[in-house]
């Protein structure tokens, strides 16, 4: 606590143009707050939350490794497993394309419909 050095009141903060001021409760002797700037610059720091690590598959291992097969005969050989997935074309309000892989030759057509 601090008081007026011009009368021996007690100091009371107060606001003055938008900073912290001490004055005196009983003349108009204002003393100003020294530490004001001092907290004024007390920045909380928040660390970011960590980001889940996002595993990026490519368009390649998606086709490889995660498509679903159907029973169907390949037309360049005997084999009546393919692969199959959607491609949806850079139009977007088309329809999406399908197409098929053979498992065992490779051979890759896509569905007319
Ligand atoms: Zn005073
Ligand atoms: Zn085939």
């Amino acid at each position: 606590m601090e008081f007026c050095p011009e009368c021996g009141c007690r100091l009371e903060p107060k606001k003055s143009d938008g900073a912290i001021v001490l004055a005196c409760t009983k003349c108009n002797y204002v003393k100003k707050a020294e530490n004001n700037r001092a907290q004024a610059k007390v920045v909380r720091v928040i660390q970011p939350k960590s980001q889940p690590f996002m595993t990026i598959i490519s368009e390649e291992d998606q086709k490889v490794k995660t498509l679903p097969t159907i029973h169907m005969k390949c037309e360049k050989c005997d084999n009546t497993t393919v692969f199959v997935w959607q491609v949806q074309t850079r139009g977007g309000d088309e329809a999406s394309t399908q197409f098929m892989r053979c498992t065992k030759c490779g051979h890759t057509f896509r569905e007319y419909s």
